[in-house]
């Protein structure tokens, strides 16, 4: 399923995005333009905003998220449509798509060179929406754990 998340939730939606999740999230949007995003795309609407809640757009298709701290929040998204983590994560800064990086040695200068020496081939993907380099064991197992 996809999301939207509302201005609030940023966090959020950047850790949904790691689970692998399609999450929509712009700072400073206004409620009619999550709620446009939400209809025109089938994207469930994650908001702390009891008034936006209450319209009829959002009626059926949105969940109030209740805490201010995001691991409960994640944990309350997660329990709440029995979604679990993903095969691929997507890009926590853009919500891009990742892949694999075929050739590990291409990395070497720009990845630490701890991370470098302690991955596999398989552990390394980046962004095909804007470059991001992401590796298995740093965001990716650590978000992971925290659903569980
Ligand atoms: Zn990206």
């Amino acid at each position: 399923m996809k999301f939207i998340a509302d201005a609030m939730l940023g966090r959020l939606a950047r850790w949904l995005r790691l689970l692998g999740h399609d999450t929509y999230f712009e700072r400073d949007i206004t409620d009619d333009a999550v709620l446009l995003i939400a209809k025109r795309e089938g994207r469930t609407v994650l908001t702390r905003d009891t008034r936006l809640i209450q319209r009829r757009a959002a009626r059926g298709q949105a969940l109030l998220i209740i805490s201010n701290d995001p691991v409960v929040q994640l944990k309350q998204v997660v329990e709440h449509f029995s979604i679990g983590a993903l095969d691929m994560p997507r890009c926590s800064l853009c919500n891009g798509l990742l892949d694999r990086v075929p050739d590990k040695e291409s990395l070497r200068d720009l990845v630490p060179e701890y991370v470098f020496l302690h991955h596999g081939k398989q552990d390394f993907f980046r962004c095909s929406g804007c470059g991001h380099l992401y590796w298995e064991g740093s965001h990716i197992e650590g978000i992971r754990s925290k659903t569980g």
